[in-house]
């Protein structure tokens, strides 16, 4: 194949894509590729997510600073987004409800993390249970904070746009392309796809999602961490239960400090409902099924037993919620049940389908502890994204505006205009309130 890039971006899932799309609508003359091994963008996680554009309540300001910030700004951006190119966005609000006097605690919490992550008084309210039974008569909870500014998408179809408009602007997308190979040859990076075609590249940006730190690694970068792959399950709910709510419904996490929730109660986008996600550990960023994860046990477990992962997977909390979610994989009532405690109509008889599995991978350091927020690391001719989870489709506009800045002002890669207009917006105009808040 034998082919020249000025960047090259592995990974088309919706960060990769957003990236290429800034980088391309920045430099019309330069040359992007974005290599995807799947047959498609946002085969992976991106398009296998519970499809929520998160209000920033959830992230500690202090300790998620960029994922609060980044979804705050992609509410707005993906609303006029879809609405440019006629894709589907609803603005639906989210509910999140405390089962226990413990959890209203909690939602206070949320309530003033909310505020100072930029929503505003008539975003996000708390209700009392009284206030709650009149807004969800269904749900059985002891309060719940009713935030407005959340929706609902499709980041599937969002990903396939915005691949659209970046080849529009001359970007390149090898898909069905996995990368074998990392190497520098004389000053540039040779690239191996599927063992055997080769292209080159000034710069490599690493948006791989469960195989970042695998690629990190493999170019020297971020060798003391590691991670650790969850799949999420959901369980799709039957049509008489599409009016059993007018909201998708959260319950306050029973353990916070894991970088994943209780199973919630979804209205998607186009009004079907889900039970999910769970959280399972499997062995790979493409653990979906048993061959996949009997083939990558081995070497996944070794790998972590050498890490700063050992602690985290000996820990007694880690292990008996790790054995609570692997026993709701195998029994569909015990993932139910977890629902019903807010939800009680729902009936896992009546619940037959299952829906479609998503993997994060969350990063654990060398100490044994997940990572709470999202790590760039800039190498001399490299650019890695790890730990890129949740609320990462949210925020991956302005997060991807935000990489395209920083890779200009630290002289990675400098773009030939930061004035130009990207979709609805004008690029320095999108950083210019990313740094402000
Ligand atoms: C169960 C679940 C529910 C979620 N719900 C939400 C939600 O409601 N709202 C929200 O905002 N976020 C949600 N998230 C988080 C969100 O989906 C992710 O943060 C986001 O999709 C990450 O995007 P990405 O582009 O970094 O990764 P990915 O979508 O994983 O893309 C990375 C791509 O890199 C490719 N790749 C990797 N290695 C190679 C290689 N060697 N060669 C070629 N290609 C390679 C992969 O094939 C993949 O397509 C959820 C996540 C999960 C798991």
């Amino acid at each position: 194949m034998g082919k020249n890039f000025d960047v090259v971006i592995i990974g088309g899932g919706i960060l990769g894509t957003s990236i290429s799309y800034f980088l391309s609508s920045l430099n019309k003359s330069k040359k992007v590729a974005v290599i995807e091994q799947a047959k498609n963008v946002a085969f992976h996680t991106s398009g296998r997510n519970t499809g929520k554009v998160h209000a920033p309540y959830l992230y500690n300001p202090e300790k998620k600073k960029l994922f609060a910030n980044a979804a705050f700004h992609g509410f707005e951006m993906w609303e006029e987004y879809s609405k440019l190119h006629d894709l589907p966005f609803k603005k639906d609000g989210v509910i999140e409800v405390a089962l226990d006097k413990k959890g209203i605690k909690v939602l206070e919490k949320y309530l003033k993390w909310g505020k100072q992550n930029g929503l505003e008084e008539n975003d996000i309210e708390l209700l009392d249970k009284a206030e709650m039974k009149k807004i969800e008569p269904e749900i059985k909870c002891e309060a719940a904070l009713y935030v407005h500014r959340d929706g609902s998408a499709d980041y599937s179809t969002y990903t396939k746009s915005l691949m659209q408009d970046s080849k529009e602007n001359g970007t390149s997308f090898l898909l069905d392309s996995k990368v074998s190979e990392i190497k520098k040859e004389n000053g540039k990076w040779k690239i191996t796809l599927n063992k055997e075609d080769e292209i080159f590249a000034s710069l490599v940006i690493n948006a791989a999602g469960g195989e970042a730190v695998d690629i990190a690694h493999e170019l020297g970068v971020g060798t003391k961490l590691t991670d650790v792959h969850f799949r999420g399950e959901y369980w799709r709910a039957p049509k008489q239960y599409n009016n059993l709510t007018k909201t998708s419904i959260y319950s306050v996490p029973e353990f916070p400090d894991y970088p994943f929730l209780d199973p919630h109660w979804i209205i998607r986008v186009d009004g079907s409902c889900e039970i999910g996600p769970n959280a399972v550990p499997v062995f790979s960023p493409y653990g979906y099924d048993k061959t996949e994860n009997f083939k990558t046990f081995l070497p996944k477990m070794l790998e972590m037993i050498g890490s700063g992962a050992r602690k985290a997977i000996f820990d007694k909390q880690f292990q008996e919620l790790a054995m609570s979610e692997i026993q709701s994989s195998m029994s569909k009532s015990a993932m139910v049940d977890r629902v019903r405690r807010f939800l009680p109509k729902i009936d896992a008889d009546k619940i037959t389908e299952k829906g479609t599995a998503g993997i994060r991978s969350s990063v654990i350091n060398d100490k044994g502890k997940f990572e709470p927020d999202v790590i760039l690391l800039d190498e001399e001719s490299s650019f890695h994204i790890l730990n890129y989870n949740s609320p990462g489709a949210t925020g991956a506009l302005p997060f991807a505006a935000h990489i395209v800045n920083h890779l200009h002002n630290s002289g990675l890669f400098a773009s030939e205009t930061m004035d130009a207009h990207c979709g609805p917006w004008k690029f320095s105009e999108i950083v210019e309130k990313l740094e402000n808040k």
